[in-house]
């Protein structure tokens, strides 16, 4: 359906309302509650329509039951009125599903996408808290049948105060969306509310005529009708660039909302209800606090998580330099307070460059990642760290005593590479590794630039002597 189509479908149902309220004057009543019914049902079919195409579901779905929840107030309203010729008085029951209405709207702005599913669940209790006291704000000031002069005043400003909620952090969290589909949906909750707050500030405030049936209840179909249109129209989403620190502030911030909300509730009713009030502002502090730990707790997990992947070579899962750098500083400094020695063995592939242009650079990682598991599967004990020190070369820090093994490891590693028998750039040849041992038998400098010095010389040397070998001569001094 496009969009002009919806619009004027809409104007229509405007058309249709006035229209039958001036042709029917004897049956202004029911003829407009059915608009008034029809226009946030419509509305609401809408949002599911919409909610099944977008990523934004919860609030689209969130969107639709407080329409649905407003329809049925609606529909008590009539039920009251016409149903049983009580033209006076409003059902407080209405009244409190004209306020409930703002429950699911409230929890959809307050509910941050993607959260795990405990964090939904408090969001969800708050929200369902909320909901309760409004039920309970609302009877003490009306009954199921009348909610009485004095009460509807009490009931307005609940009304005002709710109403000013909504449009305000509506706007708040459509001005610091970026997803596109998250942006669609707060624009046009957004919209819709300030609309609506608009509009029920002039039926409240203005224009205080207690029943329906008048030329005004065009009125009460505008942000109805206006959501329908922006729920089925094309959507347009775009990603736009908006500040990092409102992004993060709102985003982080947002479950506040319902914490707030409650917190305004309970500050409503506190003359009325003061143990509720109390236990209204605990629960909405210890809500939102039980939250921040979880998501603290989350947010540690994804940092520990993340800290791993940042020591990792992702080609060869090894260490990578960063962490061979602390490593080896750690090895370093334990072998120095110790009065132990050290060994570092550096390991080149022979011949790589021939091998990739042979092979290719993908088989060339293939084979980076066989000779890395290779060199780790060698490398036993858990004082010994294999890393990828960069490019074809890898390092190994051997802090385990008696060093003597370290050339003893080496040469096992360089067998193991060879029995590999990968082919190599040269026929009838396997790839094969060369290594390069240095070793410091008592530590007593204060960084290990001399053992790596050591080790680069032994590979070079190993180089020099013919490849696929070990050079254990690198000792310094
Ligand atoms: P030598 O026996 O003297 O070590 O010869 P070489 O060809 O192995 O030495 P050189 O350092 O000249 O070449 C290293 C090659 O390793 C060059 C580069 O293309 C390749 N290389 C480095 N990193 C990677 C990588 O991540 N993947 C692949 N496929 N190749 C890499
Ligand atoms: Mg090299
Ligand atoms: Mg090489």
């Amino acid at each position: 359906m496009g969009r002009r189509m919806v619009v004027w479908l809409s104007v229509l149902y405007l058309l249709c309302h006035g229209i039958a309220l001036v042709l029917l004057p004897a049956h202004a009543l029911p003829v407009s509650y059915a608009f008034l019914i029809g226009a946030p049902l419509l509305a609401g079919l809408a949002c599911v329509w919409r909610g099944r195409r977008s990523a934004s579901i919860v609030g689209w779905v969130a969107m639709a039951l407080g329409m649905g929840l407003w329809a049925a107030g609606m529909v008590l309203n009539m039920y009251q009125e016409v149903g049983r010729g009580n033209a006076d008085a409003t059902p407080g029951l209405s009244m409190l599903l004209y306020v409930l209405y703002g429950v699911p709207l409230t929890f959809a702005m307050a509910h941050p996408r993607q959260e795990p599913w405990y964090l939904s669940l408090i969001d969800a209790l708050l929200a369902l808290l909320l909901g309760y006291l409004f039920f309970v704000y609302t009877f003490s000031f009306a009954t199921l049948s009348d909610a009485g002069e004095d009460g509807i005043a009490h009931l307005r400003l609940m009304f005002d105060v709710e109403n000013i909620f909504i449009a305000g952090f509506a706007l708040l969290r459509w001005r610091a969306s970026e997803d596109p589909s998250r942006r669609v949906f707060f624009r046009t909750l957004c919209v819709f509310a300030w609309v609506y707050l608009g509009v029920a500030a002039y039926i409240n405030h203005v224009e205080t005529e207690d029943s329906y049936g008048g030329l005004g209840d065009l009125l009460i179909d505008v942000p109805f009708l206006l959501l329908a249109i922006m729920a089925l129209r094309p959507s347009r989403g775009s990603e736009v660039r908006v500040p990092r620190a409102l992004v993060m502030a709102v985003r982080a911030g947002s479950p506040l909302i319902l914490a707030l909300s409650l917190m305004v509730v309970s500050a409503l009713m506190v003359r009325e209800h003061p143990y509720l009030a109390v236990a209204g502002f605990a629960l909405a502090t210890v809500g939102s606090g039980l939250r921040s730990v979880l998501m603290q707790m989350r947010s540690f997990a994804r940092q520990d998580q993340l800290d791993a992947l940042s020591r990792i070579d992702s080609l060869t899962g090894l260490a990578n330099r960063r962490q061979f750098d602390q490593s080896l500083r750690d090895a370093w400094e334990r072998a120095r307070r110790s009065g132990q020695g050290i060994a570092l063995l550096m390991v080149d592939i022979d011949c790589f460059k021939a091998f990739n242009d042979r092979f290719g650079h993908p088989a060339g990682d293939q084979c980076l990642r066989l000779v890395a598991a290779t060199l780790a599967g060698c490398a036993v004990r858990s004082t010994d760290l294999v890393a990828r020190y960069g490019g074809e070369e890898f390092a190994v820090v051997v802090a385990s005593t008696p060093l003597e093994g370290a050339p003893a490891l080496a040469e096992r590693m360089r067998h193991a590479v060879e029995q590999l028998q990968l082919p190599s750039a040269e026929p009838g040849r396997p790839v094969t590794i060369s290594i390069g041992v240095g070793t410091v038998p008592r530590v007593l400098e204060a960084d290990p630039a001399e053992l790596l010095a050591a080790a680069d010389a032994a590979l070079y040397a190993a180089k020099r002597g013919g490849r696929n070998r070990v050079d254990a001569g690198g000792e310094p001094g």
